[in-house]
C-alpha cells in the first residue's frame, strides 16, 4: 500500500526540481519532470534544424513542438541542441535528477523458473512481435496530451521497483501496477494508434495491447482479461481498450502499464500526475 501524501510530497519535489531545471538559458522553452522517467516538451525556435538529444536526432512536428523522455537509469546530465536560423549552435544543458528507487535487497538468490519447453518455443515470436511494434511510427499526437489514468486504484508495484538477490539485481519494475478486480474497464490514457493486439495471450504479458501516442512514445498494457479494439485502429484520450485480467505471468488481477520513449523507459505517474482520488 502507497502513502497517498508520501506520493503528494514526491510529486511537489518533482515540480520544484523541473522549474530549477529550466532556470538556465533554455532556447528549446521545456517544460515537464527532469528526473529519471519524466517526459518533457517542448519548441524548436523559429528556423531553426537538426534537433538532437545526447546526439541522437530528435523528431520535430510541424509547429515545432517535440518531445523528450529520460530513461529509468538516465545519466544526471543530458544535452539538447541544434542549429539555430543563423547556423549558429542552440544548446540547453539538462540536469536530470536521480530517483530514490524502492530497492530491496534479499540474501538469497532467486528461484528462477525453470523455462518450460512451451515458454522457449514461444518467446522468440513473442518478443519479434513486440519488437515489430515499437518500430511502427504513426501520425497519433497522443504525446502532445496530459496522460489520463487507464484505470485508477490501489497502486502495488510503482515503476522502477528492483529487488537485488545475494547482490545480484534483478531486473527492475518497467511499468506500474495497479490492483484492481478481473473485468474493470481500462480506458486509453492519451490519443493513440494501437500497434499490437494479441489475439492469444503472450507466455509473460497474457493479453497484450500496445499503442503509439506518437514521436515514438508508446504505452503497454499487459495480463489483460479482454481486448476491445483492433490492431491497426486509433483511439481517442478515454476510449475503451479492454478489461483487467491476470492472464500471462500474474499472481493476481492487475493492470500493467508501460511506457516507453525511443528505448527509454518512462515513469506512467510522472506522465499521468496523481491519481484521482
Ligand atoms: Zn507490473
Amino acid at each position: 500500500m502507497i502513502d497517498r501524501r508520501r506520493f503528494a510530497a514526491a510529486m511537489l519535489a518533482t515540480t520544484l526540481m523541473a522549474r530549477t531545471a529550466r532556470a538556465g538559458g533554455d532556447p528549446f522553452a521545456l517544460d515537464g519532470h527532469f528526473e529519471q522517467g519524466g517526459i518533457a516538451r517542448g519548441q524548436l525556435p523559429a528556423g531553426a534544424s537538426d534537433l538532437r538529444f545526447n546526439d541522437q536526432p530528435v523528431p520535430v512536428a510541424a509547429d515545432r513542438r517535440f518531445l523528450i523522455a529520460f530513461d529509468r537509469d538516465a545519466p544526471a546530465a543530458a544535452v539538447l541542441a541544434a542549429t539555430g536560423s543563423g547556423g549558429h549552435a542552440l544548446r540547453a544543458d539538462l540536469a536530470i535528477a536521480p530517483r530514490a528507487w524502492n530497492i530491496s535487497r534479499l540474501d538469497q538468490l532467486p528461484k528462477y523458473p525453470v523455462p518450460s519447453a512451451e515458454f522457449e518455443a514461444r518467446r522468440p515470436a513473442e518478443l519479434a512481435r513486440i519488437a515489430a511494434a515499437r518500430a511502427k511510427q504513426t501520425l497519433a499526437e497522443g504525446w502532445r496530451q496530459r496522460f489520463a489514468w487507464p484505470a485508477t486504484g490501489r497502486i502495488s508495484t510503482l515503476f522502477g521497483s528492483q529487488r537485488i538477490y545475494a547482490g545480484e539485481p534483478g531486473a527492475y519494475h518497467s511499468g506500474i501496477d495497479i490492483a484492481l478486480p478481473t473485468g474493470t474497464p481500462v480506458r486509453a490514457p492519451a490519443d493513440g494508434a494501437v500497434i499490437l493486439a494479441a489475439e492469444a495471450p503472450f507466455t509473460l504479458e497474457g493479453n497484450l495491447l500496445m499503442l503509439d501516442h506518437g514521436m515514438g512514445l508508446s504505452s503497454a498494457f499487459l495480463h489483460l482479461s479482454r481486448i476491445d479494439v483492433a490492431e491497426g485502429v486509433v483511439v481517442r484520450q478515454g476510449q475503451l481498450l479492454g478489461a483487467v485480467g491476470a492472464t500471462g505471468r500474474a499472481t493476481g488481477p492487475h493492470l500493467h502499464w508501460g511506457m516507453m520513449w525511443r528505448g527509454a523507459r518512462i515513469d506512467p505517474l510522472l506522465a499521468a500526475g496523481a491519481m484521482p482520488a
